[in-house]
């Protein structure tokens, strides 16, 4: 018998999603011991979490209980800190789980799905699992969204259109005139708000206007709860109804939402991690900005997006296959070597770029002595 007669030809056509790896991999990996490793590479934050959070997990008595399907007590803290009613919002292991939920509720086999490379991958990956098709419409050489392309691309399979804003990898926003101008299309116009606790550029209010609007959010990123999987979404209530009826009963596991309440019960000291990141951007896009060999983008985020340029002459340093093949490829592989982990893209429209998590200024040093290293001096 042939396996692979049975499964879904989708899923035997399609590539698989480029995941990062844990610390205790990468250090084995390496032979660089975890605590010499500087880990910029997830857009994870290098602060860790609010330290009530090991409190709470360590005193939490039930785990041997089912959490709750309905999200009840989670839904209301969210609702007291996002402002907006507990029937718009719905919470998932990780907003990922709810880009799949989102899929599974709108999709039927060859709909489509807008996705504006470069852009987060797990768009394009669960559009496929879900049997759509994806329309891919390019962003412009600043990564600027084409939004005349975008809309000559709809038609009546089209059900739904993803943006991240800030957009990760690329690190700039969308504006409120062009999220409009989607919004009246009557398409499900999903923006992924990440990171917009670095951005401070909500768009979340035209929920109320627009009941094809939906906002995704994360505790991974500013929170520093990446590991525990949760996030939420803020949708029209008549999309709640229904979201709530497919999802998985358990989808938000009991030490995630403990975590998460624990977290909403130290905003203050997570804010002043969060202002310690946009501080620590800065500096790090100016110190970036000083070596020749890359091209630096601005960013609204915790990371930062740079292109190596094609003159780059990287040190050669070991036997590996990994010493040629694309720049941004090899500088990686130097890095990594040091021990200091960032993300590299050869992808369409992302040839020879580098992307840099922002850490704590001890971690800007390391990158930024690690980058000078990985070049030949001429
Ligand atoms: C990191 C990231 C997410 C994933 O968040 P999880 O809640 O950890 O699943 C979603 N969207 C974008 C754009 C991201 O970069």
């Amino acid at each position: 018998m042939r396996i692979e007669e049975l499964i879904r030809a989708e899923v035997m056509d399609m590539v698989g999603y480029t995941p990062i790896e844990p610390l205790d991999i990468l250090s084995k990996q390496t032979k660089v011991s975890t605590d010499n490793i500087v880990k910029l590479d997830g857009n994870e934050n290098l602060y860790g979490c609010s330290p009530k959070v090991n409190v709470a997990l360590g005193k939490y008595p039930y785990f041997n209980i089912y959490p709750d399907p309905e999200q009840r007590v989670l839904r209301l803290a969210l609702e007291k800190y996002t402002g907006f009613n507990s029937q718009q919002i719905v919470c998932g292991s990780g907003s990922d789980d709810l880009i799949d939920l989102i899929l599974r509720l709108f999709i039927n086999p060859g709909d489509k799905v807008i996705n504006c490379p470069p852009t987060f991958g797990m768009y394009p990956f669960s559009t496929r699992i879900c049997g759509g098709e994806v329309i891919n419409i390019s962003r412009d050489r600043d990564f600027n969204l084409d939004i005349r392309g975008i809309i000559k691309a709809m038609d009546d399979r089209t059900k739904v259109i993803f943006l991240a804003s800030p957009n990760n990898p690329t690190g700039n926003c969308v504006s409120i005139e062009e999220i409009t101008e989607l919004l009246d299309t009557e398409k499900i116009v999903v923006v992924d708000e990440a990171y917009v606790d670095f951005s401070n550029n909500s768009m979340a209010g035209m929920i109320f206007k627009y009941n094809n609007m939906i906002v995704l959010r994360t505790f991974s990123k500013w929170a520093g709860l990446a590991g525990l999987r949760i996030g939420y979404g803020l949708f029209p209530t008549e999309i709640v109804r229904y979201l709530m009826k497919i999802k998985q009963p358990y989808n938000a596991n009991v030490a995630a939402q403990t975590a998460v309440l624990a977290s909403l019960e130290d905003i203050e000291y997570l804010r002043n991690n969060i202002t310690k990141i946009i501080i620590e951007r800065e500096r790090l896009f100016s110190k970036l900005k000083e070596i020749q060999w890359l091209n630096t983008y601005p960013s609204s985020a915790n990371f930062i997006l740079c292109s190596v340029q094609k003159d780059a002459n990287i040190v050669v340093n070991g036997s590996s296959e990994l010493n040629k093949g694309p720049l941004a490829r090899q500088v990686w592989y130097q890095m990594r070597m040091k021990g200091v982990f960032i993300r590299y893209f050869d992808t369409p429209g992302l040839e020879n770029f580098i992307r840099i998590t922002v850490g704590r200024p001890e971690d800007t040093d390391r990158v930024v002595k690690a980058l000078t290293e990985v070049v030949k001096n001429v």
